[in-house]
């Protein structure tokens, strides 16, 4: 405990020296990260590789490319969103400034989790450095090259007191969230959501937290099914399944279930050829935890295509699993692995209405020809994020927010919302001494109508 309130301790007093708040210094700080993913990436992708089997392409697709977007629109972008931003002025404020000051928030705790362990801590250490925090980083102990190499690049690369790795598993997370940080941004799954909610609540500490849960993806009908599913093939086995915003679950017609499953299997030979254990684009469940359980979703389901395992290998093949209950365990945990259950429906209310008796997810897919389905199915239900006619893709467009609704999350980053994330909006008004007289509408005696108190 000791060592973890030093390391704090030693975050709070260079956040408290001034020097992470000059613009020159956060962006000098962000293009030395931009050096390390550059010049360390053989050792990245190689952890990666460990960690994950994630593939070198993949691995540079999946994690270091939305690094280097993330630092490079951040670079960029600073100075304006850390620009005060002034306000509509009436009649009282007139002759006075009033605007918004975008000031650091602190000490801020970012813990990741383990399936873009990369990507999960850099992306919100890039927007806390960008408002002008300290940092203290942990991540995965499950990914845990990952989490070894950052430990080890980062005080290389950034000012070591400002920016700190702990690594290890519960106990050093927990050690770290008794102490008092000005921000928490929590990436994991929902139960330890609450425990780190409950902890920030012991400080007053706003919490961002990006959780998980069971995205749908509802198909019409009315809809190009190859390109529907390879567009589904593609987000739901990247990463092994292993991907938070991957399509959990298919909704269908009873019509088109089986010319799903082709189409899907269709395109599983044509991205991973007819041996996939052996495609170097697929990669590995994390740990035997993690593969046990998914194996057991399999009991008792009808497999459509897939199903093989290896536990040596942590390997389980692509699977479709068809006419599943919705009371079975598979529909009622997020399934974290390349198994896509299939249930059918017999209209987009009913399909609407599956969705909306469970959790809000943290993404939402529907694909059809017909605009005003989607749109029906955009306003009548809610997510933390939703693409119409593919997957995945709404997370990594420039502009758009990256977070959860209700039980997937609360909170959201990436690009400039990381910046608001991390930065207190700071309301300023700076009048003038001098015009006393306009100020006697609001002394007594007489009327305070004019003010909001
Ligand atoms: P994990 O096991 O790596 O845990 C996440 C972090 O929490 C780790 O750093 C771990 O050390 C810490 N932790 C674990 N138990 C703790 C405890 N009791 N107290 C304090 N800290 C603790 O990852 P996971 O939870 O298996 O991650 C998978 C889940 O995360 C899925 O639900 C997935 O959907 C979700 N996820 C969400 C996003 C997102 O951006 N919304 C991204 C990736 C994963």
């Amino acid at each position: 405990m000791e060592r973890t309130q030093q390391i704090v301790g030693r975050a709070r007093a260079a956040f408290n020296s001034g020097r992470s708040r000059p613009l020159e210094f956060r962006i000098q700080q962000l293009k030395a990260l931009e050096r390390m993913v550059q010049e360390k990436e053989k050792e990245i992708l190689a952890a990666l590789k460990a960690d994950l089997n994630k593939s070198g392409p993949n691995a540079y697709s999946h994690e270091l490319l939305g690094v280097l977007r993330e630092l490079v629109l951040a670079v960029e972008k600073l100075p304006s969103w850390a620009a005060p931003h002034p306000v509509k002025k009436d009649l009282l404020t007139l002759r006075d400034e009033a605007y918004i000051n975008y000031e650091p928030l602190g000490v801020v705790l970012v813990i990741g989790a383990w399936n873009y362990p990369f990507l999960l801590v850099m992306q919100p250490l890039i927007g806390a450095i960008a408002a002008g925090n300290a940092v203290v980083v942990k991540p995965s102990e499950i990914s845990e090259n990952t989490a070894r190499l950052v430990a080890e690049l980062l005080p290389q690369y950034l000012d070591k007191d400002l920016y700190t790795v702990v690594t290890g598993g519960v106990p050093e997370a927990t050690e770290l969230l008794a102490q008092r940080f000005d921000h928490i941004l929590y990436t994991g799954n929902s139960a330890v959501g609450k425990i780190v909610m409950a902890a920030a609540a012991k400080h007053l500490t706003p919490v961002t937290l990006e959780l998980g849960g069971k995205s749908p993806c509802y198909i019409d009908k009315d809809c190009d099914l190859a390109v529907a599913c390879r567009r589904i093939t593609w987000g739901k086995y990247m990463n092994c399944g292993q991907t938070c915003i991957a399509p959990d679950y298919i909704l269908c017609d009873p019509s088109i279930q089986g010319k799903v499953v082709e189409n899907i299997k269709a395109t599983l030979k044509e991205f991973y050829g007819e041996d996939v254990k052996s495609s170097p684009d697929y990669e590995r469940i994390v740990n035997q935890r993690h593969f046990k359980r998914v194996k057991s979703l399999l009991e008792g389901q009808k497999i459509a295509h897939g199903g093989e395992t290896d536990e040596a290998s942590c390997f389980i093949a692509p699977t479709i699993l068809t006419d599943v209950s919705p009371e079975s365990k598979v529909m009622e945990e997020e399934i974290f692995g390349p198994v896509l259950p299939i249930v059918t429906v017999r209209s987009v209310e009913e399909a609407i209405e599956f969705i909306n008796l469970r959790e809000k997810p943290l993404a939402l897919y529907v694909f059809s020809n017909n605009k005003k389905l989607i749109r029906r199915v955009i306003a009548e239900t809610s997510s933390g994020g939703m693409t119409a006619n593919d997957v995945i893709m709404h997370s990594v467009v420039p502009g758009l927010p990256f977070g959860g609704v209700g039980h997937s999350g609360m909170g959201a980053y990436l690009g400039r919302y990381s910046f608001e994330t991390f930065s207190h909006r700071r309301a300023c008004l700076i009048k003038d001494l001098r015009w006393e007289a306009v100020n006697k509408v609001r002394y007594p005696p007489g009327s305070m109508e004019m003010m909001h108190l």
